[in-house]
């Protein structure tokens, strides 16, 4: 049986690594693993955005998942919290409970991690260990410029709503295994950081949507103080949908599925151009799907024929 230090050294301690091929350089800090505290260097007028979230078996992912998926979508979740605020990703650490120590899990689990972790040129500094149900915590901190992070709160009246790639996925994968073009959007899910640096600027307000367009986008509205209209058609969604003949079911994943960690954002309608060449420059289809209004932190979607429709809410772990 492995201890708890070899299993830190074999699995989690990295060699100084290369970037993957295409990837950023690693971020160097001034002390990683190994020590008490890791020590971290921010480079000069930058601010540090730090972001966490907790994955617990059962209620974030099935038992029996598979390891490597698992590995990058711990990270996965943490970067794009880091691009939606527009920030370069820099340093994790690693929180993981464990109910026994299983090399090939643990293998495997480190290498879909580090896949990722090295094509953003982050680096693990620091973690903890223990013997537990599984449990994956991952706290990410990366840099942007003094100023220029993108915050929920400065959407505007008047400004477009964008979305990047396709909304509800996920969701579809999760309602319906058999659709297994959309597997991946569930579990490899791709995190948009070069969107969200690429953002800065531009954007008014950007957010995540790991909880469903509805209730991240409603995150935006009651922080800027402003109110929405959503047109249900122009949200892009795989080509799945097509053939699942069960409108319903299509609308829930499109409004209100989680787990797409595409980025939504608000920007003024001066800045289209830019965005639509932004789009093609990053290979990213960015999609304007409604408009920031005056008035209460109000959602209206309208259907084709220009009728509201009765949106459901994100979700939501404490909800009845
Ligand atoms: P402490 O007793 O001070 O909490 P630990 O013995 O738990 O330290 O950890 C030893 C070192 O290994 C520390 O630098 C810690 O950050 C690191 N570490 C522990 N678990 C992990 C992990 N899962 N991933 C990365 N680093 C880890
Ligand atoms: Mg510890």
């Amino acid at each position: 049986m492995l201890s708890e230090f070899e299993i830190i050294r074999r699995f989690f301690e990295q060699p100084a690594r290369r970037p993957a091929r295409g990837g950023r350089t690693p971020a160097g800090a001034v002390l990683g693993i190994g020590d008490d505290a890791a020590l971290l260097r921010p480079s000069g007028d930058m601010e540090l955005a730090v972001s966490t979230d907790l994955l617990v078996e059962g209620t974030h992912f099935r038992a029996g998942s598979a390891p490597r998926a698992l590995g990058h979508k711990a990270l996965a979740v943490n970067l794009s919290d880091l691009a939606a605020m527009g920030a370069a990703p820099r340093w994790a650490t690693l929180a993981i409970s464990l109910p026994s120590a299983d090399e090939a899990w643990l293998r495997e689990f480190a290498a879909g991690f580090f896949a990722l972790a090295a094509r953003f040129g982050v680096e693990l500094v620091g973690g903890d260990t223990t013997r537990g149900p599984l449990c994956i915590c991952v706290t990410i901190a990366g840099e942007v410029p003094a100023g220029l992070a993108l915050l929920r709160g400065g959407a505007a009246p008047g400004d477009d709503i964008w979305v990047s790639g396709e909304l509800g996925g996920a969701a579809l994968a999760l309602a319906r295994p058999e659709y297994t073009e959309v597997a991946a959007r569930l579990e490899q899910p791709e995190p948009r950081v070069e969107l969200g640096e690429r953002l800065r600027g531009i954007a008014s307000a950007a957010i995540d949507v790991s909880d469903g367009l509805a209730g991240d986008l409603r995150h935006i509205l009651e922080r800027s103080r402003v109110g929405a209209r959503v047109d249900y058609e122009s949200i892009p969604r795989p080509a799945a949908f097509g053939r699942l003949g069960d409108p319903e079911l299509e609308m829930r994943c499109v409004l209100a599925g989680g787990d797409d960690y595409e980025l939504l954002f608000t920007a003024p309608q001066a800045r289209r151009k830019e965005l639509e060449a932004l789009g093609a420059e990053i290979g990213l289809p960015l999609t304007r799907i409604g408009a920031i209004r005056l008035g209460d932190p109000s959602l209206m979607v309208f259907d084709a024929q220009g009728r509201p429709l009765p949106v459901t809410h994100g979700y939501d772990h404490f909800a009845a």
